[in-house]
């Protein structure tokens, strides 16, 4: 029996047989070959590129009804990459000259041509990249016709360990199958802790190096309300866990009897708890823990999830379907954020030094007006269907803002010409995760109708500190002063205009953070569906002069260590239900 001690990112308790994954079960092949081989390697070349073709042929066939003119140029283009000769000739030409097998040259092909169009300095060349970087992916697959492990095809309940797992692999995965996660890697803000506690699946990340204990096959226990992995448990340990699972489940049910009541303090401010979604199949479980209305759905997954670019009208009835089923509660839905450890399986964006720092989110959007658009389209489109937000993340400044409401402007006058109905009055609102944006939230607050703290970015900016990574997860701490004065500064500032201003970070999931947040002023907290009944309960159990007052003092302090220790004193006094 061997206890390791993690990070906490997803509550419950899952006991069950380890299944070790690793993104590296397939690895590039890479071998010498002889000038006589030359001419068989590149026929396998020729042949893949023929199949990679074919595929793409038949998926402009399958869905040609519902695309719209760009995506079928983009499809087009890429059958024009596949086929341009000079492609083929340097492959040939590196086939001679290097002598290795043909993945091996198609790396390195890939990698010449991506630096040239990189040095270019030209924006239409630069964003061939990531075209280039998806018929390099297609390529691959045929050249490699060995079937990787995929995590959709997991046919017994397990729990899911790895040395790292990435967004896509947690959204694509059978998740009635995954009862529990343990990743060596991985912070409390990273998405796959995101996508865990959406999915309502315990998980414990951070374990450093629990893949060198831990074998396929071993019985483990994932206890995510502490933060805990036990690899074969005694019989005793395991008696003990199960109890505490059932008296979780127990506690968890109970809660759920607050699903009818206001989010409101005992001296009646009301706050609007809503939920975080990352995919339409989480709204069942959105309205099971009573939420208010969706205020942040990561539209990225819609992306992420197929591996490609969804055409306009596929993103336009997954909008519709949420509104939908959400009428007459309102859903935020945020545009494409792309970038980071979001990536769209097989996509690289490029060769970037410092990708969380780089060409993504909203400035991928605005270097791509075609992807954008097709987004912003079918956002207005759904707009008459329900009770919709949208709101535009990683803002830096006025002038990224004002682009994209040109931007905006333009798709709605499109759609006017072309006979679409859309609500002229959608409420625009901005991220605010960026200091930049977070210091300057006077100027901007006058060109949107609300503000969203994305603290999970905000921090992760604010201190210098990777969201991702364990070593230095003591770090991101959301109670440093320097975090909390930002806070307070938005919110000062978007009052001060006027407008609403709620949190989609992590935060505001945080039983920890809860009261601070209402004592702060925030209007709005949205989280991970499981975590609304709790924070509702603390809400409710206290007054908006209880949190002032708490905040009066922790704003005097000044280390996160001395704030950290005096709130937990102070939520330990007043709540005893407190799970994690
Ligand atoms: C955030 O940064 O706080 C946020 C909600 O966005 P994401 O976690 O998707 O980066
Ligand atoms: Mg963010």
């Amino acid at each position: 029996m061997k206890f390791d001690k993690g990070i906490m990112v997803s509550p419950g308790i899952a006991i069950g047989r380890a299944f070790i994954y690793s993104e590296d079960i397939i690895s590039i092949p890479d071998y010498d070959i002889s000038p006589g081989q030359v001419a068989y390697e590149f026929e396998r070349f020729d042949s893949a590129v023929e199949k990679a073709a074919q595929e793409i042929i038949k998926l402009r066939d399958r869905i040609s009804n519902e695309m719209g003119e760009k995506e079928q140029k983009f499809l087009e283009s890429h059958l024009l990459m596949l086929k341009d000769p000079s492609f083929a000739e340097q492959i040939n030409e590196q086939l001679r000259r290097q002598e290795k097998n043909t993945e091996q040259i198609l790396l390195s092909v890939i990698e010449n041509m991506t630096t040239k169009l990189n040095d270019t300095g030209n924006d239409y060349f630069r964003e061939r990249i990531i075209d280039l970087h998806d018929i390099s992916r297609r390529i691959m697959g045929h050249l490699m016709y060995q079937k990787k492990i995929s995590l959709a095809d997991l046919k017994e309940e397990c729990i899911l360990v790895a040395h790292n797992l990435l967004p896509s692999d947690v959204i694509s995965m059978n998740k009635r199958m995954v009862i529990g996660i343990a990743t060596d890697a991985g912070g409390k803000t990273s998405h796959v802790a995101i996508l865990a506690r959406s999915f309502e699946i315990p998980a414990v990340l951070g374990l450093s190096d629990i893949t060198k204990f831990v074998q396929s096959g071993d019985e483990i226990i994932v206890d995510g309300n502490e933060g805990m992995v036990i690899v074969q448990p005694d019989k005793n340990t395991k008696k003990k866990y199960i109890g505490n699972k059932k008296a979780w489940q127990k506690h968890e049910l109970q809660l759920l009897n607050l699903n009818e009541l206001p989010a409101e303090t005992r001296d009646g401010k009301l706050i609007q708890l809503e939920a975080n979604i990352e995919v339409p199949e989480e709204i069942d479980s959105v309205l099971a823990h009573g939420a208010d209305g969706i205020g942040l759905y990561r539209s990225e997954f819609l992306y992420i999830l197929p591996g490609r670019f969804p055409s306009e009208e596929e993103q336009f009835e997954a909008y519709r379907y949420v509104l939908e089923s959400m009428k007459p509660k309102s859903v935020t839905i945020r545009t494409l954020d792309l970038g980071g450890d979001k990536i769209i399986p097989g996509v690289k964006p490029g060769d970037e030094t410092n990708p969380i720092l780089g060409w993504r989110s909203v400035r991928f959007c605005l270097s791509r007006p075609d992807i954008f658009k097709s987004q912003l389209r079918a956002l207005l489109r759904a707009s008459v269907y329900g009770n919709l937000k949208i709101m535009f993340p990683m803002i830096s400044g006025i002038e990224e803002l004002n682009d994209i409401l040109e931007l905006l402007d333009e798709s709605k006058n499109e759609l006017d010409r072309e006979g679409y109905s859309v609500n002229n009055d959608v409420p625009v609102g901005i991220m605010i995760e960026v200091p930049s944006a977070a210091f300057t939230s006077d100027i901007l607050a006058k060109k949107v109708s609300f503000f969203s703290i994305g603290t999970n970015d905000l921090i992760q900016y604010m201190i210098a500190v990777d969201r991702e990574n364990e070593r230095i997860a003591y770090l991101y701490e959301p109670f440093h002063p320097g975090v909390l004065r930002l806070i307070k500064l938005v919110i000062d500032n978007a009052h001060g205009q006027g407008i609403p201003v709620g949190m989609c970070g992590e935060m505001a999931g945080d039983t920890n953070s809860a009261v601070i947040l209402l004592g702060l002023g925030l209007d709005e907290l949205s989280m991970s569906a499981i975590g609304i009944p709790e924070i509702k309960k603390i809400i409710r159990s206290v007054t908006i002069a209880d949190a002032e007052d708490i905040v009066g003092s922790i704003m005097e302090m000044k280390s996160y260590r001395e704030i950290d220790d005096y709130v937990k004193a102070w939520m330990e006094e007043r709540f005893d239900f407190i799970s994690y």
